[in-house]
């Protein structure tokens, strides 16, 4: 079936949900995860490196199906949703994103694939995302036609494909290819274009789903505050999942915050009732904020 946007937000809905990795000789990586996150929620979804969060977003996400259990949108069966008109409304920003190798234009303009704007209206919703992404100095220093650093790109992809040779050949070129216009970046300022592409996305289409996992490793505590905040202003709407270590700014924001610890649900609820519990949440919270126990 489509997915209809009668709806403002998206209900989720997770009943016994186990998922193992088929490469993966362990144990289960999700145990029994049920959850109910209703429309119009902002939740803040924490635990330990390798508790699950990036695993239950690609649920969420369809990337994985679950291996047992259900998922349900709007009480429907995820798996009964044709998947194209359930992706057309969710905006993901996640972890291992790259920026493609073509002009940062092209990049931003690949973000809403249904939208057909003039040049000047391109322009100012180009301008409007990379200025709230905070990706305006990158823009000032080498333009939207920059191809950036994509010898690095080219590099990075290539990495564990074999021995060194192929890479080095590849790269040597594409450096013939691309002399015209390209440009090194740093980490920081390749994290705010990523960001900034995936507001060109959530601020041009009819988002109910926005996924966000780890958006702001690269950025200092200023600017990824001002980035989480850009990103709860335009809550409403839409459910938000929002993953991230250091959510302090975020914590009482929250609707919902869920914890995770090796793979399940250990707490569901508010900042203050986390804390209060004295549990897995609230020693997370302790150690961001550097205080001992
Ligand atoms: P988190 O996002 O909380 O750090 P992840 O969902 O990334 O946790 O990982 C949960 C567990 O699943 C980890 O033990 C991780 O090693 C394992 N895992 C993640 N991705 C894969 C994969 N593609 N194949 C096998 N195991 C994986």
């Amino acid at each position: 079936i489509e997915y209809s946007t009668s709806k403002a937000g998206m209900d989720l809905r997770l009943r016994g949900v186990t998922f193992r990795y088929q490469s993966s000789a362990a144990d289960v990586t999700l145990k029994n995860i049920s959850l109910m996150i209703p429309s119009n929620s902002f939740v803040l979804l924490v635990g330990e490196n390798g508790s699950g969060k990036t695993t239950l977003l690609k649920l969420l996400a369809r990337l994985h199906d679950p291996t047992s259990g259900e998922i349900f949108v709007n009480d429907t069966p995820l798996a009964a949703y044709n998947p194209v008109s359930l992706r057309k409304h969710t905006t993901f920003l996640m972890q291992s994103e790259e920026i493609f190798p073509m002009s940062l234009e092209e990049n931003l303009l690949m973000a809403t694939p249904d939208q057909i704007w003039s040049k000047e209206e391109a322009q100012e919703r180009m301008d409007e995302a990379i200025r709230i992404g905070g990706a305006r100095q990158l823009i000032d220093r080498v333009g939207y036609d920059a191809i950036l650093n994509p010898p690095t790109i080219l590099a990075q992809s290539l990495q564990g494909c074999g021995n060194g040779i192929i890479g080095d050949a590849a790269i040597r070129e594409l450096e013939r290819h691309t002399m015209q216009k390209s440009a090194a970046i740093s980490n920081g300022e390749k994290q705010r274009f990523i960001i900034a592409r995936s507001f060109m996305r959530l601020l041009n289409s009819n988002t109910r789903l926005l996924i966000v996992d780890e958006p702001t490793s690269c950025l200092d505590l200023v600017a990824e505050r001002d980035m989480f905040e850009q990103f709860y202003r335009r809550r409403k709407g839409k459910t938000t999942i929002f993953v991230t270590h250091r959510f302090a700014s975020l914590a009482r924001k929250a609707d919902m915050i869920v914890c995770m610890k090796n793979g399940e649900i250990v707490e569901t609820g508010r900042h203050e009732e986390l804390v209060s519990l004295a549990g897995e949440y609230a020693r997370l919270y302790e150690v961001q904020q550097g205080i001992p126990r």
